[in-house]
């Protein structure tokens, strides 16, 4: 039986052409600034986020703690969305590394408000933690690869200049957002002092991210990265995979989120699964298992038996993921998968959230 992974978009394996891109790059030593492959890397982000500079990291972990390292001192405060992933799944990295606090709020899909911002930005006094920094996840992850609207950006980054304070973007999936809206790279980047970007997850590199910023903020995050034990040699060989995934994966992205649209309307038709498709804007979304009479659990263990896999995602819920080894027929062998499945559902009265 062939496996449908809808677990996460970084279960993509790297292509044919993007090993041959890999095998014949040139390199050199990076931690001399002399691989022309990650320098290259750099630059072409760089340009294309309208930012100076670029650096490339090992993964966006250590991108996004890099750029809050960078940004904070010991004692003061990031605010950013209670569900963000760099407050959530980056193992603590800020408050074990960079001594920072979180100063989380909440909102509809993984957004926040500029009111709200403006509400929690700290006093200056020394009773007070000071706010150092605000940042951002877009796409959002956890409340299902939905987009941060970028009129409520520009908003936000009207109170971060009133305050004094930069703002960093989570940009894991900003592509996704790129496709999924039209709006230039450039445009998204622009309110923001530095962004992350991952090349691992839907545009299908083995390996890599690439934090953007100012000539002088990408000077200091060298040291920091230096410190976090990301300083690399030969990396023009994970670089080249980088560019391949900039200059072939991007537009293709829209495939995966049609497959995405596809499979979520399908399984909301599915008595005792409800998907709330107002959500449903890229490639990642919720199934909400309350109304199967099944624990999430349950619900992920009989897809797996059919060879669709996929991730529980907190209570009642699971995670699916499309990305570029999942086809248009694995969609529809999917969503069969969950109609199998659900012909042992013991639905309850209990309506879905
Ligand atoms: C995947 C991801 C990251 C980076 O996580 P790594 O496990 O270090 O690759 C950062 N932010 C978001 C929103 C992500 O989905």
């Amino acid at each position: 039986m062939t496996v449908i992974d809808l677990r996460s978009d970084t279960v993509t394996q790297p292509s044919e052409p993007m090993r041959q891109a890999m095998s014949v790059a040139e390199v050199g030593d990076d931690v001399y600034g002399e691989d022309p492959t990650v320098n290259r890397l750099q630059e072409y982000l760089a340009d294309r986020l309208g930012k100076e500079a670029g650096l490339f990291m090992a993964s966006g972990t250590m991108s996004n703690q890099v750029a809050i390292n960078t940004h904070t001192h010991h004692g003061q405060e990031v605010i950013c969305h209670r569900w963000n992933h760099v407050f959530n799944f980056e193992g603590g990295t800020a408050p074990a590394f960079s001594g920072v606090g979180f100063n989380l709020l909440d909102g509809e899909y993984g957004t926040i408000t500029a009111e709200q911002v403006e509400e929690t930005i700290r006093p200056v006094s020394y009773h007070y933690p000071q706010t150092a920094l605000i940042s951002i996840e877009n796409t959002h992850n956890k409340a299902g690869g939905t987009i941060f609207p970028l009129e409520e950006i520009v908003k936000i980054r009207g109170v971060a200049e009133a305050h004094g304070l930069p703002m960093h973007l989570d940009g894991a999936r900003l592509f996704n957002a790129v496709v999924a809206t039209g709006i230039d790279p450039s445009e998204w980047a622009e309110p923001f002092d530095t962004i992350s970007i991952c090349l691992s997850k839907g545009l299908g590199a083995p390996v890599g991210s690439v934090l953007l910023g100012s000539r002088d903020f990408i000077d200091q995050a060298v040291w920091v990265r230096k410190r976090f034990g990301g300083a690399m040699r030969q990396a023009g060989v994970l670089a080249a995979a980088g560019l391949y995934a900039l200059e072939h994966n991007v537009d293709r992205l829209a495939d995966d989120h049609g497959n995405a649209r596809r499979l979520a309307e399908s399984v909301n038709a599915i008595t005792g699964l409800d998907v709330d498709l107002r959500a449903v804007q890229t490639n990642i979304f919720m199934v909400n298992t309350s109304r199967s009479g099944l624990s999430e659990e349950e619900v992920q263990l009989k897809l797996a038996d059919e060879g669709v896999l996929m991730h529980p995602f907190g209570r009642d819920h699971l995670r699916v993921v499309t990305h570029l080894n999942v086809s248009g027929e694995d969609i529809s062998r999917a969503i069969e998968g969950f109609e199998k499945v659900a012909e042992e559902f013991r639905p309850t009265g209990a309506t879905g959230v």
